[in-house]
This record gives C-alpha cells, structure tokens and sequence, in this order.
C-alpha cells in the first residue's frame, strides 16, 4: 500500500496550520500528499518531496491554506447580481427578489449556481453552505463540478408539503457526490414558519441527525418586531420549539442580543452562526455580535449570504471585512486581530457548520480541501507577519490553484471543470424574463 503513488503531492508550499486549541503555525518547506481525498501527511520537504504520485504540484513561493467555507449562501442569486441595490431590506425583499422568485425554473437554478461555483472555486471557496429552491438542480452542479457543499431546500409554511419535500430531499441526497455533499433541513426563517412547523423540523433533524439552517435574528429590527409581536426573540423561538436541541446553523445573527447568551451557551456544542459582514454594510444595520458570541464559546463562522445582496460569494472579502467591521462595530482597534479572523475563516468556520472532523485544517485525516495563493504582488510586500498579509493586504484574486478531496478544481487561476463563459451566454438571454415583475405575484411579503 505504501508503495502505490499518492494521489496529489504538492511540494514546497508554506503551510498554515491551526493546531487543536486554534493556534496558527506557519510551516516553510511543505510536502502536503493527499491519498483518496484526504491530507496523509504534511511533512518536511526533505523528506516527502520525492513522494511517487500521480499528479504534482510546485507550490515552491506559494501560501497553502485550507479552502475557505461559504457557510451560508443562497448560489442561484447570483442570476440577480446587481438587480436590486440601493434599497431597504423590506423593498429588496416585496419589490425586487420575491416577486423576481415567482419567475424561476429549475434551469435558471442550475445556470445561477455554476456561475456561483465558478466564482467561489476561483477565490479559493472549497464548500458552501446553501438555501434555496429547486436544490436537486444545484446537487446537479456539485456533483459535476466537483465542490464540496451542504444543501437545505428552502421550505415556507404556506403548505403542508414544505417540509416533507425539505426532509425528502436532505435523506434522498445525504453523502451524494462520493461524500461531498451534506444536507440540512432549511426552513426559511422564525418569521415565514410556524411554531408548529419549526417544532416538526426539530423533531425530523434529531430523528435523522440532520442540521437546522435557519434564518433567525437576522438584523436587530427582525428581532425586535419579533419581541414586540411573539414576546420573546427569534433565538427563544428557536430554543421554544425545540430547534436548538438539534445542530443548528443561524446565519447572520445581526440581531442576537444578549438575553439569547444563555439559550446559545447551553446548545454551543452544536449551534453555529455564520457572518456576512458585508450585506450588512449595504443594508447599514450594525454587524453580528461576534465578540459577545466568542465570550459564549457559540462558534462564528464566514460566509457571503446571495450575490443578490452581498454582490460577491468572496470568503477572503469576508475575513477582511470581519476584521474591519468588527473593530468599528466594538470600537476597539484591538479586537478581531487578523490571527482570530483567520480561525473564524478556518477552523471555527468548520465548526459552525459541524465539519470539524472533515474541514477547516490542513492535518492528516482531514479531506484534502486546499488553496494554494501566491503573495507575491507588490501589495503584499514585504511580510512581517503572514496572518496580517492575509487578512489585510492579499485577496481572493491571489488564489492560483483550488484542490477539493484532492482534485484540482482550478489550475493557474483556470477552472478546470467549468466553462463560466457557456454559463454567462446561456444566463443572459433568460434575464428579461427572470426580473419581469409585471406579473404582480410574488412568492411570500416580508414580515420580519
Ligand atoms: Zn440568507
């Protein structure tokens, strides 16, 4: 068995690794080989590089990181890029998405989540966590295209079907792709889902060992027109119905306030929130208490929300903007240094979307989910310390090679498994009739 070539070995890389206790350690001089998609070792130069493999690469001058986790994202909105901007959350919701929603086929789904993975696996995005519709179109795409994703079919309590069909879907395609993809029960949020609904998800999750993604206390407006409608926060609702025994995913969390701390402490083991910082700069609310989380031990990862409101599906623009709003936010230059961004990034990314045993580090056992970036641009010149390269001065469009369970996904900054501009030409024509909004129908009205 020793003697059979690895399946990837890539040599001379600078490796960045998380110890357990999320500690960084930047190793010079890295052998990384990969043998059935999982990390087998990371190892001197001296003495793996000369490793029999199958495929090589010469990462000699270039960073190797673990792949960035979208942890949460709605990937076909990318079809509504730039279709609604400048405008309050009720109104990009009432006049622009929901009734655009009306329009969609399964096509468009599938068209506007290539494009999602395309645009992800070239800024180094090795898994993404995704709700939405028509989910079977977009396991589709991962399968195809070779990224690691969890998928959650959106349901709203405007029928009685949602969830069997959310439920349906996540026992159907659970493991799908050889392992690559996961699936969680995705009800759309506190406020478009009955107590009695959420309560049926939660029993279904624990029964099934499925994760909740859920949209709750997205901003501190839903959460208190929830306190002044219900009496008690979108969080309580979470714990009242029972969701939070299950593992939970709450994106976003802008809005949790610090009665919640307790509910989160007692599910923090398997409750994670996931971060889009820049959404909420567009829509100017203030920003997910991360601090406060941190002090619960509640895991926060990264994550870009849709390109219909976030513009980008970049995780590298995420970490940056993590640390940049977080300082405003607690108004304190000395929070959120670039060394905590990165294990939000990385590690604690992982364990918000309960991957910890699979993502997240670049240790053997660990699928082999790496992104080689070269920093050598001026911009990123000279290093003092690379955490704050990273974090600060590099970007997403530094990734030259993107590598799932040990495929390389993109090679020299070029997909290797999509052809983005077949996507664009198919995508364009559709748009007319995708952003009609003539009809006057609409998918749901905004009441959080
Ligand atoms: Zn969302």
């Amino acid at each position: 068995m020793t003697d059979a070539p690895a399946q990837l070995v890539i040599t001379g890389a600078t490796v960045l690794l998380h110890d357990e206790h999320d500690a960084l350690h930047v190793l010079p001089e890295r052998t990384i080989v990969v043998r059935d998609g999982a990390i087998a070792a990371v190892i001197p130069d001296a003495e793996g590089a000369a490793t029999p493999a199958k495929e090589t690469i010469d990462a000699r001058g270039l960073v190797a990181m673990p792949g960035f986790i979208n942890g949460h994202t709605h990937s076909p909105m990318t079809m509504f890029r730039g279709a609604a901007e400048d405008v309050p959350l009720e109104k990009w919701f009432d006049d622009f998405i929901w009734p655009m929603e009306v329009n969609l086929t399964d096509r468009d789904v599938a068209l506007g989540a290539e494009l999602a993975v395309a645009e992800m696996l070239l800024a180094g995005v090795t898994t993404f966590v995704d709700h939405y519709f028509a989910m079977p179109a977009i396991a589709e795409v991962v399968q195809r295209t070779g990224i690691r994703a969890n998928l959650g079919l959106t349901f709203f309590s405007d029928g009685e079907t949602g969830l069997a069909e959310s439920l349906a879907f996540a026992l159907e395609y659970r493991g799908a792709a050889g392992g690559r993809i996961t699936t969680s029960l995705a009800p759309h949020a506190t406020y478009t889902v009955h107590d009695d609904d959420l309560r049926a998800t939660a029993a279904a999750a624990l029964e099934h060992d499925l994760m909740v993604h859920v949209h709750a206390a997205e901003d501190r407006r839903q959460t208190a027109h929830t306190r002044y409608a219900r009496g008690m926060s979108p969080v309580a609702i979470l714990e009242q119905t029972g969701v939070l025994e299950a593992r939970t995913l709450i994106p976003h969390g802008v809005g949790i306030v610090p009665e919640d701390l307790p509910a989160l402490m007692r599910h923090r083991d398997h409750v994670g929130v996931a971060t889009a910082p820049r959404g909420y700069l567009k829509d100017s609310a203030i920003q997910t208490p991360v601090r406060l989380l941190a002090a619960a031990g509640v895991p926060v990862g990264l994550a870009t929300d849709g390109a219909g409101s976030n513009d980008t599906l970049d995780v590298w623009e995420s970490m940056t903007l993590l640390a940049l709003t977080q300082k405003a936010f607690e108004a304190d230059a000395t929070w959120m240094t670039a060394r905590q961004a990165l294990v939000h990034a990385f590690p604690q990314g992982a364990r918000a979307i309960g991957m910890q045993q699979h993502i997240g580090r670049l240790v053997p056992g660990m699928r082999a989910d790496i992104v080689l970036a070269d920093l050598s641009a001026p911009r990123s010149r000279p290093v003092h310390d690379l955490a704050n390269t990273i974090v600060y001065a590099a970007r997403s469009s530094d990734v030259v090679h993107t590598i799932v369970d040990g495929r390389v996904l993109v090679r020299d900054r070029r997909l290797t498994t999509i052809d983005p501009d077949a996507v664009v030409a198919e995508l364009e024509p559709r748009l007319a009739t995708l952003t009609d909004r003539s009809h006057g129908r609409t998918i749901q009205a905004y009441t959080g």
